[in-house]
């Protein structure tokens, strides 16, 4: 089977669907795909981190709160209100 190129439904780049790539799409009874890698790497990627939260002890406040990055240790955290909070104060000054 030759490779084929196919257009990425999400960029709109033309990416190969290549020869052992169908090999293994196939063997495994799977659609052609329709993204290219970088885009499907990138879905991947969103879907591994959507539900991750991070629990915070405000610095500021001393509220727990959630937050979606994992907080640098020794680096102060701040809630979502206090985080706001200074955000708008740097916004002003
Ligand atoms: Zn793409
Ligand atoms: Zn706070």
């Amino acid at each position: 089977m030759p490779d084929i190129e196919t257009t990425c439904v999400q960029c709109r780049e033309t990416f190969l669907f290549t020869e052992k790539d169908q090999e293994i799409f196939y063997q495994r009874n799977m659609m052609p795909p329709q993204r290219c890698a970088k885009c499907r790497s990138k879905k991947a990627a969103a879907r591994a981190d959507a539900p991750t939260r991070f629990e915070i002890v405000c610095d500021h406040c001393g509220k727990h709160d959630q937050v979606p990055f994992q907080p640098k240790v020794g680096r102060s955290v701040l809630c979502r209100e206090c985080h706001e909070a200074s955000r708008s104060r740097a916004k002003f000054a």
